[in-house]
């Protein structure tokens, strides 16, 4: 098989693998600038640090782009068991949950499947429900701690408790909404929990949180390497930047990000061989509902229709194995990846499947043929996030060699892309998207968010945060909350 990039790629490849920048990129974010959560200084910090960083690679048009979320901050928590037994448990208050207090008998879920909600809506009316982090055993989809969430608000759920399923791995965090009082648990004191729950039939738990829903400003890292000929169409990569606030965020997502960095770095001295520009995005608060992306998208519009491909490389040094690319129902790139497998040397496996949680789907509802960087192997066997929001995402948890490997493997790939005569890559009708959501099963899934919306519009009394909270999800650039 001809390569006609080899020299171009034993350029890439020669300066990945002889340098240690991912790495020590990777130390600076996380250690020096920690969560990059926003509203924390080290949320701007890092933003003008990946700005200056870019422009030190040569990359003069790098910059920020600002906007506004609903942001949220961490105040004092506690969970305790009221009744038969008193007693007070470790938690963490769930990013964007409401402050305030709630007591009433504990309701545990199991993995919370689908259909239990409904099933169990009796009980869970009024009262507090607890579910596990795992994907429920023999799911074609992933079932998002969101959608637990939003099942469990509108069965009557007057607090929720997101128990981690991993043991030894403290409390998980994740995004909710402000409408009832959320918190994490360990998977010890979660099974302390179930453990009375089984010995005395009810148990009657506290939740007391603190936090609070204010409006921020957070921002999108964003530069181009110019394309030699064909300047105007272009190919695209991002990974958000921020972690959640109990963590470094080293896997999720920062090895995307310096992964982008990288290939920034790389691709900028190869520049001359490029015939499409390749934008680079760093994107801001996607933890707490993929506002970057979404912004970006909102201050972007025009260009949707030059942008050839978009390549997301969110928490991409996680795992060991090959570095794939999960696409979002594009089966007419798979020959165009195979192809430049064979050119480059290397794997890419490939799979088809749909995630709404990331930076790719608000580009996938434009019509954009996007996917996610990644080992589809490793993606039909997960049940969890590993270390994945929980303090214990850390820097010495990740690889450089596997950070090399995606960096290799993605810079070489967008080259090829942005350099491709007969792209086959096509954009999606409005109707092919619906399709394709209905087929991977997340239709009704995509149907709760207004359904909780009308739900939290017949309370007698609907809290500040929550009311805030209504007016921003109806705004275009928020629809994922
Ligand atoms: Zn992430």
């Amino acid at each position: 098989m001809d390569n006609p990039y080899l020299d171009v790629d034993k350029k890439i490849v020669s300066e990945i693998y002889t340098s240690s920048e991912q790495m020590d990129n990777l130390k600076i974010l996380c250690d020096v600038y920690g969560s990059r959560f926003p509203g924390t200084p080290g949320d701007f910090g890092s933003v003008k640090w990946m700005v200056e960083k870019l422009k030190g690679y040569g990359i003069e048009n790098a910059h920020y782009e600002a906007f506004k979320l609903p942001g949220w901050i961490r105040n004092p928590v506690r969970l305790e068991v009221t009744s038969p037994i008193e007693k007070e448990f470790d938690c963490i208050s769930l990013p964007l949950g409401l402050g305030g207090e709630v007591e009433a008998k504990l309701v545990f879920l199991g993995d919370g499947p689908v259909d239990i909600y409904e099933k169990r809506k009796d009980e869970i009316e009024g009262n507090i429900v607890m579910v596990t982090s795992r994907t429920p055993l023999g799911m074609f989809r992933s079932l998002h701690r969101t959608e637990k969430f939003r099942r469990s608000v509108l069965a009557g759920a007057k607090g929720w408790i997101f128990m981690n399923h991993y043991p030894s791995r403290g409390p998980p965090t994740g995004g909710v909404v402000p409408i009832i009082p959320a918190v994490g648990v360990s998977y010890e004191n979660g099974s302390f929990l179930t453990r009375l729950l089984e010995r005395e039939g009810e148990v009657k738990v506290r939740i007391t949180t603190n936090d609070k829903n204010i409006e921020m400003t957070t921002y999108n890292v964003v530069c181009d390497i110019h394309g030699t000929s064909r300047d105007e169409e272009y190919v695209m990569s991002g990974s958000h930047y921020d972690g959640h606030d109990v963590s470094q965020g080293a896997i999720d997502p920062c090895s995307g990000t310096v992964t982008i960095l990288e290939m920034a770095r790389v691709l900028n001295m190869v520049k001359d061989k490029l015939k499409r520009r390749i934008r680079l995005v760093c994107f801001g608060a996607e933890e707490i509902g993929c506002f970057g992306s979404y912004n970006y998208i909102a201050h972007h519009e025009d260009e949707m229709d030059s942008l050839r491909f978009m390549l997301n490389l969110d928490s991409i040094g996680g795992r060991p194995g090959p570095k794939g690319v999960v696409l979002v129902d594009n089966p007419e790139l798979e020959p165009f990846i195979e192809q430049a497998a064979k050119e480059m040397k290397t794997a890419l496996p490939y799979y088809q499947r749909l995630s709404l949680y990331g930076d790719s789907w608000p580009f996938f509802l434009k019509g954009v043929p996007c996917g996610g960087g990644g080992n589809p192997e490793a993606l039909r066997t997960r049940t969890g996030r590993g270390y994945g929001h929980t303090k214990y995402d850390t820097v010495d948890k990740v690889e450089s060699e596997d950070l090399r490997l995606a960096a290799a493997n993605y810079s070489r790939l967008l080259l090829r892309v942005a350099n491709a005569e007969d792209w086959p890559g096509k954009k999606k009708t409005k109707g092919e998207i619906e399709e394709f959501i209905k087929q991977q099963g997340y239709d009704q899934t995509l149907a709760l968010v207004n359904k909780l919306r009308d739900y939290v519009r017949t309370w007698k009394e609907i809290p500040p945060d929550a009311k805030t909270w209504l007016n921003w999800s109806e705004r275009e650039e928020c629809l994922c909350i």
